[in-house]
């Protein structure tokens, strides 16, 4: 495996405040990696320390092999070979959206023929053939980050650095828009760093992710060991719709007040006292006037399209958060059963 990105202990301070506290991962080559994380942990600071627009404190990166920053060296942006695609679309408004695909080839001296060839193929890329003679202001939201993608492309990046691309975008374009995005990596080859404050959206697109807080990685890994391994209960309590009760754990199971379930643990995991996990697909809803492990009462509802999503306080004390597919309101009386859970480590 070939490194796309490496870094090594980066920080950076504002203000002697670290925005970004000695971070260090890698990205494979060809890899699409994600750093999710709310507001002001620090995500985009981590990317313009990538891409040469701020210096680093300390530590140290590497693109494809060659170092950028640290030890005393720091290659200007434009020499990194990076493509940045900011939430803003960045488009030069007087250019149609051909000539501004084309401007970094020109820019480094392509002939006019040999540019018009290639932003040819960077636009099929991102399918935007038929607009090639519009102006930006005639392009939707959408539209306007494709021709960034294409420019990004044309630029030559074999790492393209994403803030938040999508953020400005309608929820339903959003949906498409992940679509062409993966599409639009898979064909790139590029090695892809993209962030973003949506822990639904970096499921959706990353091969591995991380979730930042505070200037920091709480834990790197692909979207399915985050969902359902969260190694922490920050990290449990910000990826999905999850409740973290307080149980015993024993040799694979939990005791939530008397009633035991699965539970899954990391291995050495001792007996006793411990936090888990349930999320809503965990727990199944027993019929009505059924026997079930455990009973409570409906607090508060959402209606999520075609599922229902209620907080239950449970008689025992808990609260757990269930979906069902029949309504259900305020008040209503619920038996449940927990199918499996997730013991938290530590
Ligand atoms: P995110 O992209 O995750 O929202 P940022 O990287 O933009 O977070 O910011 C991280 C922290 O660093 C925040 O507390 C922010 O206020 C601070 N910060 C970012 N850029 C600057 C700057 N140029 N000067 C001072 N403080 C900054
Ligand atoms: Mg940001």
């Amino acid at each position: 495996m070939t490194t796309g990105i490496e870094v090594r202990h980066i920080g950076k301070d504002y203000a002697g405040k670290p925005a970004v506290a000695e971070v260090s991962f890698t990205v494979a080559d060809r890899e699409l990696f994600v750093i999710v994380g709310e507001s002001g942990c620090g995500k985009s600071t981590l990317l313009r320390l990538i891409a040469g627009l701020e210096t680093p404190d300390c530590g140290e990166i590497l693109l494809h092999g060659a170092r950028v920053a640290g030890q005393g060296t720091m290659v200007p942006p434009e020499q990194r070979g990076t493509g940045f695609v900011f939430q803003s679309y960045a488009l030069w408004p007087h250019m149609t959206v051909r000539d501004n695909v084309a401007f970094p080839l020109e820019a480094c001296g392509m002939s006019r023929k040999q540019a018009a060839r290639s932003v040819e193929a960077h636009l099929e890329t991102v399918s935007m053939k038929e607009l090639a003679a519009r102006k930006p202001e005639a392009l939707s939201g959408g539209q306007r980050q494709r021709v960034a993608l294409a420019r990004c492309l044309a630029g030559g990046a074999r790492t393209i650095l994403m803030d938040e691309p999508l953020a400005n975008l309608d929820p339903h374009l959003r949906g498409t828009m992940e679509r062409e995005l993966l599409h639009f990596h898979r064909s790139s080859g590029a090695t892809t760093l993209y962030i973003t404050h949506d822990q639904r959206e970096a499921m959706a697109l990353a091969d591995r992710m991380a979730v930042m807080k505070g200037g920091r990685f709480l834990q790197v890994g692909t979207p399915q060991e985050i969902y359902e391994r969260p190694g922490s209960v920050e990290v449990a309590a910000f990826i999905g719709h999850g409740s973290v009760v307080e149980v015993y754990y024993r040799d694979g199971m939990a005791d939530l007040s008397g009633c035991r379930f699965a539970a899954t643990a990391v291995s050495g995991q001792p007996e006793g006292p411990a936090r888990a996990l349930v999320r809503p697909e965990g727990i199944e809803i027993l019929d009505a006037g059924a026997e079930g492990q455990l009973a409570g009462t409906v607090r508060s509802v959402l209606y999520r399209g075609g599922i229902w999503e209620a907080v239950l306080d449970l008689d025992a004390g808990a609260s757990l958060t269930v979906a069902h597919d029949a309504p259900m309101r305020v008040g209503d009386r619920l038996a449940i059963r927990i199918k499996r859970a997730w013991v938290l480590p530590g």
